[in-house]
């Protein structure tokens, strides 16, 4: 049997959730992030477009009376006093004032009216545009974007250097948030795999906060739980007293029986004495369902007295297997045991045995001719390990969760002996012990039983 860690698989959803939402949280802030860079970019080139255009206006207003020496007049004043350093200007393609990193060839290229950025020798970035300046010349007039450029930079470094820790702020709160919302849940499914694993209805799911959809929900689930277990027990009952009932009238048939069969024998045909002899035998098998079911009950009640004492595992192993020695030559079936000396329990020694038995009687029972059984015990972390393996028919995996059932028998069983209350016994007196009892299994392949003993008990 395994046992999911819900508390992991808890927070893994809490993680995931948090994850997910941290993700559509960042795709969120990165593209306001670039519709902001966007506009701060297109709002930068405009204010380099108005800066070029209020410059372009003053030269065209200058050109723009014919007066074509007093512009070059003015433009290598302007030139000499280093006002035109962050500047291109060239008129008629030929008079170039400003800095000179930039290529003639691209410039030529640009259109009159058109706005062109364009990259310098020097890696710098400018804004061109070419206007008409009158008498049918041209200027070509640019400013060095890079200023602007750096200026985005570091809006952009600003923006990083703030959303970064607020985005990671909201994810651990989220992270919080999703935690403290899911642990409802955790303590929902908690309480199921406990229910599962334990198989005790007693459990109860926590109600953290009775007024909302999953303390109702909790509530609602206590309530299913409570109901379940009381017919669970109301069956368990009805089912022990008609066992209980049923032992004293049944013994008394039996006695009936058997005395007629003394009393009349030679008066009675073959037939009859059969009919006798079968009913007789009929009965002593229902007998023997009766006495199990009401072991069984006891040991699940907690009714056994368990009668404590040092047990030799080794022993004890080789008490079973030679009890099931002649049995299992019978069906052609070769019985190992493997025992290390020096195990010892603290245990009820008859239960005990009963229980390996059982587990010993199927492993011969369901193993074909020719097949091997072993029993072993070892000592595992302060652990008595009782071991039964067969080379058998194996369980059907629909079967296995059903295969501790009272009364439950297999498919593959049919043909054989059995009440289906042997592995039912056995798991009622390992856990009387404080132990647990585990299967592995493939059909046809076959079956490993694995019993676990504290070898000191917990509660005597
Ligand atoms: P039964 O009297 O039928 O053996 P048990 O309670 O001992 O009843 O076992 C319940 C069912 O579990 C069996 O009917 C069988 O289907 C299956 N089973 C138990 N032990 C084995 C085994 N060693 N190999 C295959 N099937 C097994």
């Amino acid at each position: 049997m395994s046992s999911v860690p819900t508390d992991s698989a808890g927070s893994a959803t809490g993680r995931l959730l948090s994850l997910r939402l941290g993700v559509v949280l960042a795709l969120a802030i990165l593209a306001l992030v670039i519709i902001v860079d966007q506009l701060l970019g297109r709002s930068l080139a405009d204010r380099d477009r108005d800066l070029i255009g209020a410059r372009l206006e003053n030269y065209q207003r200058i050109a723009g009376h014919g007066e074509l020496d007093k512009l070059f007049g003015v433009l290598d004043e302007e030139q000499r006093g280093g006002l035109l350093d962050a500047w291109i200007i060239a008129v008629a393609n030929d008079r170039r004032y400003g800095a000179s990193v930039w290529q003639q060839a691209s410039l030529r290229e640009i259109e009159t009216g058109a706005w062109q950025s364009l990259a310098a020798t020097d890696g710098s970035r400018w804004l061109v545009t070419r206007r008409p300046l009158g008498a049918g010349m041209d200027m070509l007039i640019g400013l060095d974007a890079t200023p602007r450029q750096s200026q985005r930079n570091e809006y952009r470094w600003a923006i990083a250097a703030l959303v970064l820790p607020l985005w990671l702020l909201a994810v651990l709160l989220m992270n919080q948030v999703s935690r403290r919302t899911l642990r409802p849940i955790r303590d929902l499914s908690d309480t199921v795999e406990s229910i599962r694993s334990s198989r005790d209805l007693s459990a109860r799911v926590q109600i953290r906060d009775p007024a909302s959809e999953l303390g109702r929900l909790a509530a609602q689930v206590n309530g299913m739980l409570i109901t379940i277990g009381d017919l669970v027990t109301g069956m368990r009952e009805s089912l022990d007293h008609v066992a209980h009932d049923l032992r004293t009238p049944l013994a008394r048939l039996r006695l009936n029986l058997e005395q007629q069969l003394i009393a009349t024998d030679p008066a009675l045909t073959p037939a009859q004495a059969r009919a006798l002899g079968d009913s007789i035998e009929e009965c002593s098998r229902i007998e023997a369902i009766l006495r199990a079911l009401l072991e069984i009950a006891e040991a699940e009640y907690g009714l056994t007295r368990l009668q404590y004492s040092r047990v030799d595992a080794a022993r004890l192993v080789h008490e079973v297997a030679e009890l099931y020695q002649f049995v299992a030559e019978e069906a052609g079936v070769s019985l190992h045991t493997a025992a290390k000396e020096g195990i010892e329990l603290e245990a009820d020694e008859n239960r005990l045995r009963q229980a390996l038995a059982n587990l010993v009687d199927n492993a011969v029972k369901y193993t074909p001719r020719g097949g091997e059984v072993r029993l072993e015990a070892e000592s595992r972390n302060g652990e008595l390990l009782l071991s039964v393996a067969d080379t058998g028919v194996g369980i059907d995996p629909s079967d296995r969760p059903h295969i501790y059932e009272r009364l439950f028998r297999g498919d593959r069983s049919r043909g054989s002996s059995g009440l289906g209350l042997g592995l039912s016994l056995v798991r009622a007196v390992v856990e009387a012990h404080g132990g647990r009892i585990t299967e592995t299994s493939a059909p046809e392949q076959g079956s490993r039983f694995e019993i676990r003993l504290p070898q000191r008990p917990t509660s005597p």
